[in-house]
C-alpha cells in the first residue's frame, strides 16, 4: 500500500565495481530508482546482474576492497548514506532499514540463544535492558507466528526448520520498526508451501506497518503476487522499470519479454516447448559497447552494438512513469529513418 509520493529511499546513478585479477567488473552501472512508504519495489533479473550488489551498496556492505562504491547518491530521507560516517551507518543498519538473506542459517549465530540475537539491536538501537529487550523478542516471533514464542525464544538456531528461521530473521528485522525492509531472495531456499507463508508474511507486516520493502528475485511469479513496482536488471542497469501490471501486461524490452516468456503457463500445451533466451550474460569485465543484450536479442539493429540506448520515459497507461532502455523505443535512432 503505497502511501504519498516522496521517496523514502532515492537512489540516483548508483556505480559500484570490483576490481579482480581479470579487470574491473561493473557489478552496478548507473543505477536509480526511487522507494515510496508502503512501497513493495522489486528487482528482477539472472544470476551476476547486480540485483544483490545494489542492495548490499545501499547499506555499504561491499567489501572494500576489492569493491568500490564508484559514484551515485544513496538518499534516506534525504540523507546521502554514502556521506554518513560509521557510527551513523550502525544506526541505520538494523535501524532504518533491515536486511534478510536467503539463507537464514548462515546469517544466524549459531551459538546463540535466538532470543539473544533478536534482544541485541533492541538494546543498540532503543537502549532497552537485556530484560526488557528479551520480552519485546518473544513479542515479534509471536506477531511472525512462531508457535509457543515464550519456550521457543530459549532455543537455539538448529532446533528451528527453515521456515521458522526465517521468519526469526524477519522477527530480527523488523524489531527496530524499519522504515524500508530489504529482503534478498527471501525464499529461494524454501520449499513452495514456506515461501507462500513468508511472502504472506512480509506483505501483511508491510501492510500493517507501512513498511517499504525491496524485493530481490529472479521469480516472476513472486514479483507478480507481491511488488507495487518492477525494476529489472540486465549486466548491472535497470533495462526497463514500471508499475507490475503494465509490466506483466505490455513488456517492453525485449529482455522483459524474453524473461516473461521464459516462464511456463498452465494455458499452454504440455508438449510445447518452453521458450528460453538464447545465449548467456555478458562479461562484465568485458562489455560490449552498445547494448548489452545485442548478442541475444532477436530485435538488434546496427546502432544497437555500436551506442548504449538512451533511457526513454513514457506513460504506462496508469498515469504513471515507466523506463525503458531500447533502441526500438527511441524517437530518434541515429541512421534510422521511420
Ligand atoms: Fe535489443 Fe537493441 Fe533494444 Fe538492446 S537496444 S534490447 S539489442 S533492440
Amino acid at each position: 500500500m503505497i502511501i504519498g509520493t516522496e521517496p523514502v529511499l532515492s537512489v540516483r546513478n548508483l556505480s559500484t565495481r570490483f576490481m579482480t585479477s581479470s579487470g574491473t567488473v561493473k557489478a552496478v552501472d548507473g543505477v536509480s530508482f526511487d522507494v515510496r512508504k508502503g512501497e513493495i519495489f522489486g528487482i528482477v533479473g539472472e544470476s551476476g546482474s547486480g540485483k544483490s550488489v545494489t542492495n548490499l551498496s545501499i547499506l555499504r556492505l561491499i567489501p572494500m576492497p576489492p569493491g568500490q562504491i564508484a559514484e551515485g547518491e544513496i538518499m534516506l530521507y534525504g540523507k546521502n548514506l554514502l556521506a554518513a560516517n560509521e557510527h551513523e551507518l550502525q544506526m541505520v543498519r538494523g535501524g532504518s532499514i533491515s536486511m534478510i538473506f536467503q539463507d537464514p542459517m548462515t546469517s544466524l549465530n549459531p551459538l546463540l540463544r535466538v532470543s539473544l540475537q533478536i534482544a541485541e539491536a533492541l538494546e543498540l538501537h532503543h537502549g532497552l535492558s537485556r530484560k526488557e529487550a528479551e520480552k519485546k523478542a518473544v513479542e515479534l516471533l509471536k506477531a511472525v507466528g512462531i508457535p509457543d514464542a515464550e519456550r521457543r525464544a530459549q532455543e537455539y538456531p538448529h532446533q528451528f526448520s527453515g521456515g521458522m528461521r526465517q521468519r526469526v530473521m524477519i522477527a530480527m528485522a523488523i524489531g527496530c520498526n524499519p522504515d524500508l525492509l530489504i529482503a534478498d531472495e527471501p525464499t529461494t531456499a524454501l520449499d513452495v508451501t514456506i515461501q507462500a507463508q513468508i511472502l504472506d508474511l512480509i506483505r501483511r507486516l508491510s501492510d500493517t506497518r507501512t513498511m517499504s520493502v525491496i524485493l530481490v528475485t529472479h521469480d516472476l511469479g513472486v514479483v507478480a503476487g507481491m511488488c507495487d513496482t518492477v525494476a529489472v536488471m540486465y549486466a548491472g542497469k535497470i533495462v526497463e522499470q514500471a508499475s507490475v501490471d503494465p509490466l506483466f501486461r505490455e513488456p517492453k524490452h525485449p529482455y522483459t519479454q524474453g524473461l516473461l516468456a521464459s516462464v511456463p503457463r498452465i494455458d499452454r500445451a504440455w508438449s510445447e516447448r518452453l521458450y528460453s533466451i538464447p545465449g548467456a550474460p555478458p562479461n562484465l569485465v568485458d562489455l560490449p559497447p552498445g547494448c548489452a543484450f545485442a548478442p541475444r536479442c532477436e530485435h538488434a539493429m546496427p546502432i544497437c552494438s555500436q551506442s548504449y540506448p538512451p533511457q526513454i520515459e513514457m506513460d504506462d497507461g496508469s498515469g504513471n512513469k515507466r523506463t525503458v532502455r531500447c533502441w526500438l523505443h527511441a524517437d530518434n535512432v541515429p541512421g534510422v529513418h521511420r
